[in-house]
């Protein structure tokens, strides 16, 4: 797979125009090899405030536009992702370090956001009653104004499709800030966007860090704040702009437990476990973390090994985004190690020929973790399991119940009454019953529970509707000769 190391500078993105300033800047680094690609500016108070400007300034006549011609845009932009599928994918590859088909499959799956954003006027369709004699109350949709999203590095084209179709169809006007480890995907997209059509301002990108992050929670221009990325930082943002009054829905970590019992599907299960956990290269907020095995799982933790056997590095298993995660990552593997639990399969130095200076770390079951231990509650983020065996449902049940995250769970079972208990028990907004990934899929939203999301509603689907929009309530009689006294 040929892939085009040396990338075009990062620049924001503000009123239609490609800039870059005397910003201070940043190296933007391949984890595949390790090499300097890029590098963005990290934008301060000055850029957002352009990029505020920008987008109050294309709203009025944005949002006065009607559904159906806000996404006439993304039908275009639909298609110009499907065109350009292939250098996206390896845009992502080259910035995530994930495998191309995952890059692919991520690209297919925003291609799917469009698609449920292109559906608002079969969906947002208002609602009138006639409450009264010749009195009608009516509820509308109305866009709320400028709308900032932040987002992290594991979705690079995926997560800011989560927010900016569904946001911008609705009437606002964005400002994203991609995460300053994978910026150049979301560049892409801004020129696509253009592209396909949309007005200049309607869709602005402001890169940098921390800085910019604690700007847009303080920016009185700005009205809603998306986040999504670690539970510490979602923490961060949700104080800060809901503190500063403004909505805000922030998604954090995961640490999803999948429940194995006895009687599951061997090779089924032990596939599913192994792919969810080793899926891009475990840095997925879906991502199998912890499996509890209920009472005799053995044949199916065997198969596990066995289906490790064929995830190479560096073929079918990406990078880990850094230096740092893979130290991060294998510093956990060892002090699992020392505490006692046992190493079935070892990711712990991993080096790719030709890819040398890449950060790879292998697919690794961890076996006999106890619940204290860090492999069992915090997020790892690599393509580690940590198996805890539990002696029946109830105490499988009570262990995911203790995780203070809450993002996806699941259950392997023949046994849809077991199955059942799961459903209902577990402390997660995503289940999966003999799924690994249980992602739901538009119309159905994507959203986490305990410290996985904090804000009301979900993120995509229709609850993110809700989200992007604010009721206007209009009441109405016209009938001067009925004799309804209404409210008056
Ligand atoms: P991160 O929290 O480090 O960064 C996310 C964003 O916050 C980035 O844009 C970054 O620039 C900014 N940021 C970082 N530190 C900050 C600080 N101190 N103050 C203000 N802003 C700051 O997350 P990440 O490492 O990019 O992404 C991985 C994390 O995201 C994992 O925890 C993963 O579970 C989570 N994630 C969650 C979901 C979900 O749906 N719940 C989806 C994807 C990723």
């Amino acid at each position: 797979m040929e892939l085009n190391m040396k990338q075009p500078q990062v620049k924001n993105f503000i009123n239609g125009s490609f800039s870059r300033n005397g910003q201070k800047s940043m190296d933007v680094v391949s984890p595949l090899t390790g090499e300097v690609i890029s590098s963005l500016p990290m934008s301060g108070m000055k850029e957002l405030d352009e990029a505020v400007q920008s987008a109050k300034t294309a709203f009025p006549l944005w949002s006065s536009k009607t559904l159906k011609e806000r996404i006439q845009i993304f039908f275009r932009y639909r298609q110009l992702l499907e065109e350009n599928m292939d250098e996206l994918s390896k845009l992502i590859q080259l910035e995530n370090g994930k495998t191309y088909s995952e890059s692919r499959a991520e690209v297919e799956k925003s291609m799917e956001l469009c698609e449920f954003a292109v559906s608002m006027p079969q969906i947002v369709t208002n609602e009138v009653q006639e409450v009264s004699r010749g009195v009608e109350c009516r509820i509308e949709r109305k866009p709320i104004g400028v709308v900032a999203c932040i987002t992290p590095f594991n979705f690079p084209n995926m997560v800011p499709h989560w927010t900016v179709p569904n946001a911008i169809v609705l009437g606002n006007t964005v400002i994203v800030k991609p995460s300053e480890l994978v910026p150049l995907s979301v560049m892409r997209m801004a020129e696509l966007l253009k592209e396909a059509g949309l007005p200049d301002g309607v869709f602005n990108v402001v890169n940098g860090g921390q800085e910019i992050v604690e700007a847009i929670c303080d920016h009185e221009g700005i009205e809603a704040v998306s986040f999504v990325g670690s539970t510490r930082v979602a923490k961060i943002v949700y104080k800060r702009a809901s503190g500063n009054l403004k909505r805000c829905v922030a998604l954090g970590g995961a640490k999803n437990h999948l429940l194995v019992l006895p009687d599951a599907h061997v090779r089924m299960t032990a596939n599913d476990v192994v792919a969810s956990m080793s899926g891009c290269a475990g840095q997925r907020c879906m991502a199998a973390a912890v499996m509890v095995g209920v009472d005799k799982v053995q044949h199916i933790i065997d198969q596990m090994i066995v289906e490790c056997q064929n995830i190479v590095p560096g073929e079918n298993l990406g990078s880990v985004i850094s230096k740092e995660a893979k130290e991060r990552i294998e510093g956990y593997i060892t002090e699992a190690e020392e505490q006692g639990a046992k190493i079935l399969v070892d990711g712990r130095g991993v080096v790719v020929d030709g890819k040398e200076g890449g950060y790879f770390v292998g697919p690794t079951i961890i076996d006999y973790v106890t619940p204290e231990m860090r492999v069992a509650t915090e997020e790892i983020f690599g393509p580690v399991i940590s198996i805890i065996r539990a002696k029946n449902l109830d105490e499988a049940i009570q262990i995911e119940n203790n995780s203070n995250y809450g993002n996806a769970a699941a259950v392997f079972t023949q046994n849809g009454g077991l199955a059942k208990r799961v459903m209902e028990k577990a402390s997660a907004g995503m289940i999966g019953v003999n799924i690994g990934v249980p992602v739901p899929r538009e119309p159905f939203s994507f959203g986490g529970w305990n410290e996985s999301k904090f804000g009301v509603g979900d993120i995509t689907g229709r609850s993110s509707i809700e989200f992007w929009t604010q009721n206007k309530k209009t009441t109405t009689k016209w009938n001067p000769e009925d004799k309804t006294n209404w409210m008056s």
